[in-house]
């Protein structure tokens, strides 16, 4: 049975609060830009992750430029960080002029292998940058070890991972600047808009790089009482969250634990239905860790099928069921592959892994019965193209 309309891959799942909220802001009309909606959900964001400080921004990608920009990274440094991510993760990094060394991942996990970091490092590493894939954090023990002995900081790339646990202490909790995103697809989202945690001197200085660099906040400027003067202390960047996405992500932050619940029920049935299916595999979810299970990657067993990833991603398609792919990766990406010298066989992990990923839909907003169309398609498609 093919369902009857299109599964998305992952689409928001917004409800009567998020709507209420937003019109609030709207109808009192007194803070559109960053006002007391974004004080309130940087207070509340921080204290859900147990974080020191937190800082919203309008991206991921804002707080990952700061915290490069933080750590100095520039002419001559270079940064270490997985082929397996978003574009953004890196390109951070190149805007600042700085240079990107990858290291490959673990085929098991899919996350970044500690040993390939320690490799990539030289005396111009300026940042280790982690990503926490598909909402597993990464073995942070080790790569924090690491950088300890080689005098480099760590910036953790948590786009995936609200709300993700090592032990018990949040992703968000660490000592090291982390960048959260609420990007339309991502766990909880203010449309666009993103969170910076880490120690208050770190978060401080990314504070005054994100608002021009100006000595006070425009927030304290304009309330009653607040002084007119400021100064520049650099020539900082535009990336405050508005008021409108504050209230959007508060509300999300909220909804939190139901929209974790949401996920969860989802994860549970494609896991229960695919442990059999031999045509796939799943990446290891490693002990005493706490996935945010942003994404749910299945890797193709491509010797035990007739057909290519692409074509099992057309054959969803045509069963009603939208798909991804995390991530075409970096090594592969034509400015990295030419500006590096970049080849596939250069981070064979990766590449293995980028043939034969999917990521199904995914997302709060589904049911258990858009899990089931999904399962009940890979098997269809399983059963037809089995070798
Ligand atoms: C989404 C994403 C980003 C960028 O987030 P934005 O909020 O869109 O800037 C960065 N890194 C990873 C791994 C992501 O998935």
């Amino acid at each position: 049975m093919i369902r009857s309309s299109f599964l998305s891959f992952s689409p928001p799942a917004l409800s009567a609060a998020e709507e209420q909220a937003v019109l609030e802001v709207v109808r009192e009309g007194t803070w559109l830009s960053s006002g007391p909606r974004t004080k309130q959900f940087e207070q509340e964001f921080q204290a859900r992750v147990d974080a020191q400080a937190a800082l919203a921004l309008n991206s991921c990608t804002a707080g990952l430029h700061l915290a490069m920009a933080v750590h100095g990274v520039g002419p001559g440094r270079e940064i270490v960080t997985t082929p397996l991510t978003f574009c953004a993760t890196a390109n951070v990094a190149e805007h600042l002029g700085g240079t990107v060394r990858l290291a490959d991942i673990d085929r098991e996990t899919l996350l970044i292998d500690p040993k390939q970091m320690e490799r990539a490092l030289t005396k111009n590493t300026r940042v280790l940058l982690p990503v926490h894939y598909a909402g597993q954090p990464c073995e942070m023990e080790t790569i924090e070890r690491l950088a300890r002995a080689a005098d480099v900081a760590v910036v953790e790339d948590a786009a995936h991972c609200l709300p993700s646990l090592i032990g018990e202490r949040w992703i968000g909790n660490s000592n090291n600047l982390t960048a959260f995103s609420f990007y339309a697809t991502k766990n909880i989202t203010s449309g666009e808009g993103g969170m910076l945690t880490g120690p208050a001197e770190l978060v401080d200085r990314a504070r005054v790089l994100a608002l021009h660099g100006m000595s006070r906040a425009a927030w304290d400027r304009f309330k009653k009482g607040g002084a007119w003067q400021y100064d520049v202390e650099a020539p900082g960047y535009k990336y405050n969250l508005t008021d409108i996405a504050a209230a959007l992500g508060l509300t999300q932050l909220r909804r939190l634990d139901e929209l974790y619940a949401a996920r969860m029920n989802v994860v549970r049935a494609y896991n229960e239905a695919f442990s059999d299916l031999n045509i796939l595999r799943l990446p290891r979810v490693r002990e005493g860790v706490q996935s945010s299970h942003h994404l749910y990657v299945i890797l193709l067993e491509l010797d035990r099928l007739t057909i290519t990833r692409d074509q099992f991603i057309n054959e969803l398609t045509e069963r009603n069921i939208g798909s991804s792919v995390h991530y075409r990766p970096l090594h592969l990406m034509s400015y990295y592959a030419k500006k590096y010298g970049w080849t596939p066989a250069d981070f064979p992990n990766a590449t293995w892994a980028f043939e034969r990923m999917v990521s199904l839909p995914l997302s709060s907003k589904m049911s258990v019965t858009d899990a089931h169309d999904v399962i009940e398609a890979v098997r269809d498609i399983a059963r037809k193209f089995k070798r």
